[in-house]
């Protein structure tokens, strides 16, 4: 591959890149302020040992199947997924898209403690088909 090859290549590597995203996780260095919580368009932010629900905040109900292929019912109370600190649930973050240009949780947290989840990586379109799945008329 000749030079120009090398950097059209690294230029569509780059362009892949800016299409994967992921939903967000709270690390363990949160200090449990709450400022987070109301600002999360989806309800997707819950304090610790709070039970969670799919219908939370969003136009859910009943038995539903995600767009990942998981059923669930939407009115059921969830197990917490940290009894300790705030934590977010995966199925119901989008990264915020649909409705801001960044993550709103990570913009107002004052320790900086919310992060891309690694275990989570999910493509813009994925990310916005979930937004628009759990918001239908927005
Ligand atoms: Fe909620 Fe947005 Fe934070 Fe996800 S990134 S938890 S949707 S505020
Ligand atoms: Fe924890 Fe940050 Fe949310 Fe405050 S804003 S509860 S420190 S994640």
């Amino acid at each position: 591959m000749n030079c120009f090859g090398v950097i059209f290549a690294a230029a569509n590597l780059s362009k892949l890149k800016l299409k994967i995203v992921m939903a967000i996780i709270i690390t363990d260095e949160c200090i449990n302020c709450g400022a987070c919580e109301p600002e999360c368009p989806n309800t997707a932010i819950y304090e610790g040992a709070d039970d969670w629900r799919y219908n939370d905040g969003t136009s859910l109900k009943g038995n539903v199947v995600l767009p990942n292929g998981k059923s669930v019912d939407a009115d059921e109370a969830q197990e917490p997924i940290s009894d300790e600190i705030y934590y977010i649930v995966p199925d119901k973050c989008t990264e915020c898209k649909g409705f801001h240009e960044e993550p709103q949780c990570a913009a107002v947290c004052p320790v900086d403690c919310c992060v891309p989840d690694d275990n989570h990586v999910e493509t813009e379109e994925v990310l916005l088909g979930k937004q628009r799945f759990m918001h239908p008329d927005e």
